[in-house]
């Protein structure tokens, strides 16, 4: 549902109420505290008085919203917004759109990304052919000086900066330690940035987590936990903690360095997931910290799952919402 269809469906914060408590109770509201269904008509607030244990209730108690202080109707924008935005966006954008402070747009999208991520706990039985690759995702790598920058070009540049120096102008600002003189960081295996690994049915779901080590056990231990070996097929490259994957399941790996695609073999359906996720990330969220990652991971495996159902989306993020926490 997009925002204009919110504003016509939900056009009080009653009528999202309203909404909250069928998609938690069904029909017959009740009592968040006891379950019992004789309910005092709304106070001003909106709340019912419970007849059999005399508290205040809401359809807010006991569930994820339980202390927000945001009118529900703001949580119905916030979730068809970010259920909408297939690469993300940003909290600064959110916070925009729904006229929250930058802290509480930040909390929201983290609490709904959170829900994403519980909901994505029932991906399993992969089967077919799956592609299994390794990604890494960071902050950028800076740019730094190329070591063998050519000695004539270098001798150019020390003679312009030598006579603008000359002229009184300074590239190095005080007090500052100098840029130092190293090769351009690696990009991919063998950075800082830190490791995802993702699994992708062709044509089904995918599933990715974050990996601390990219090891063999690891790897083992992902594939068992989402893919139905007896029934599938796993695409990989030619990283070595791949090659006692034959043990466990049909293996076939592509080497990247002499042939991208033989034959179908190929890691293009998880290679464009990552595409996805670099822009996502990477492009709205620019930096991410490594506690954060897995959520934003998460966002993404969800919206891929999902792709093509934004009602669906909007819908079970809401009925999460006001779900009770067990
Ligand atoms: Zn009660």
């Amino acid at each position: 549902m997009n925002i204009v269809e919110i504003s016509n469906k939900f056009p009080t914060e009653l009528h999202c109420i309203e909404y909250a408590e069928k998609l938690r109770w069904g029909k017959k509201t009740k009592c968040a505290y006891c379950g019992g269904t004789d309910l005092q008509n709304r106070n001003k607030d909106m709340r019912h008085r419970c007849r059999d244990c005399n508290k205040s209730t809401a359809v807010t108690i006991n569930t994820p919203l339980h202390d927000t202080r945001i009118p529900l109707r703001t949580w119905f924008f916030a979730v068809s917004i970010i259920t909408d935005a297939k690469k993300g966006l940003s909290a600064h954008q959110l916070k925009r759109n729904i006229d929250v402070s930058y802290p509480t747009a930040f909390n929201m999208y983290h609490k709904i990304r959170e829900l994403m991520a519980d909901e994505n706990k029932g991906i399993e039985d992969l089967e077919g052919v799956v592609e299994m690759d390794e990604t890494y995702i960071g902050g950028k790598p800076r740019k730094m000086n190329d070591p063998c920058f050519k000695p004539k070009k270098r001798a150019e540049l020390d003679k312009q900066i030598n006579e603008l120096k000359g002229e009184g102008f300074n590239f190095t600002p005080k007090g500052k330690s100098k840029a130092k003189c190293q090769p351009e960081p690696k990009r991919g295996r063998g950075t800082d940035n830190i490791p995802v690994v993702g699994i992708v049915e062709r044509g089904g779901d995918v599933v990715a987590q974050v990996m601390k080590t990219i090891s063999y056990d690891n790897l083992k231990d992902m594939v068992k936990k989402y893919v139905n070996e007896d029934k599938s097929v796993l695409v990989t490259d030619s990283l070595p903690a791949y090659n006692s994957m034959k043990k466990i399941i049909n293996h076939i790996k592509t080497d990247h360095s002499r042939l991208y695609s033989y034959r179908g073999v190929n890691s293009n359906s998880i290679e464009s997931f990552w595409a996805i996720i670099e822009r996502g990330i990477m492009g709205q969220y620019h930096s991410v910290s490594p506690k954060m990652l897995p959520n934003y991971v998460a966002e993404f495996v969800y919206k891929y799952n999902n792709r093509n159902k934004n009602d669906k989306m909007f819908n079970e993020m809401l009925k999460k919402l006001v779900n009770p926490i067990n």
